[in-house]
């Protein structure tokens, strides 16, 4: 896979298991992440592996940074191929204790964020006469809601609604733009929700274990493959079965 791609959140968890798989397929990878020491390992990494990786520090809810992110793909790899919006945070607050500031950071980074970078991207991709645009949404939103997460749901869904538009819209100029939703995947962000957290989720999953981020890279390889050009605006479940059960009871027999 000779291409340039850019991975959001490329730092940790899923988006560092991306960055890792497309590198091994033989593409130059731009790893984005607010922590810059992070992303460099993460980067560092990958070349010891003997991919092709480099680092930036960038905040995916600023305009100006995503703008620098694509100057950058262009200024080392000559231009941008596949562009991976997977940067999101998922803090949690119930309704009652949310307030404007939380929503708002949430929206901003999750869901504004997904527009900035495809907009700071799109010449790049236009230019290129193909593309490939693959956002991780979850199945938070889109499919299964969770208590303290009515924001991190409403900016999962929304990024949904944002692909199909865009889909559409890019279409003309052979640009494709697809959504991976991910079920629980085990990563650095969900290891600091705690044990029993896990625990519950791995009840709940009928394939009994949480995601790798290497499941969710998989599934935004093929997105982002030559051989998925006519697939547009759909998305691929990357759960263990999680959203499959009408009750616990399904899985108790297991
Ligand atoms: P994670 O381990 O917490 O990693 C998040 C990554 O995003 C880090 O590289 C982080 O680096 C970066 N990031 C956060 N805010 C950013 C910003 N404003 N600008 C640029 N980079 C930013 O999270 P994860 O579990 O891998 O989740 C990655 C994506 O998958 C998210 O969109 C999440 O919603 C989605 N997802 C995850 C799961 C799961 O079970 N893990 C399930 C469904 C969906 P910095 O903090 O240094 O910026």
């Amino acid at each position: 896979m000779d291409r340039s791609v850019i991975v959001t959140g490329g730092s940790k968890g899923i988006g560092k298991g991306i960055a890792r798989v497309f590198a091994s397929k033989g593409a130059k990878v731009l790893l984005v992440a607010r922590d810059l020491k992070q992303a460099e390992a993460a980067a560092a990494e990958i070349r010891s592996r003997n991919g092709s990786a480099i680092a930036m520090a960038a905040d995916v809810s600023s305009e100006k940074d995503c703008a620098k992110m694509a100057e950058a793909a262009v200024e080392r790899y000559g231009g941008i191929d596949i562009v991976c919006c997977n940067a999101g945070i998922f803090p949690a607050a119930k309704l009652e204790d949310m307030n404007a500031a939380d929503w708002d950071e949430v929206l901003d980074v999750n869901l504004k964020g997904t527009f900035l970078t495809v907009k700071a991207c799109l010449p790049e991709l236009k230019a290129r006469g193909r593309g490939r645009i693959v956002v991780t949404s979850s199945i938070t939103g889109p499919i299964t809601g969770y208590p303290g997460w009515s924001h991190y749901a409403a900016s999962k869904a929304g990024q949904l609604g944002f692909i199909r538009t865009a889909a559409i819209e890019l279409a003309p100029y052979n640009i494709t733009v697809n959504a991976v939703l991910p079920g629980n995947i085990l990563t650095e962000g969900v290891e600091a929700l705690g044990p029993e957290y896990i625990a519950r989720m791995r009840s709940a999953i009928p394939m009994r274990r949480l995601g790798s981020v290497e499941d969710v890279a998989y599934a935004a390889l093929f997105l982002a493959s030559d051989e998925a050009g006519f697939i547009s605006g759909q998305t691929i479940v990357v759960d263990g079965g999680q959203v499959l059960p009408e009750s616990h009871m399904a899985l108790e027999d297991l």
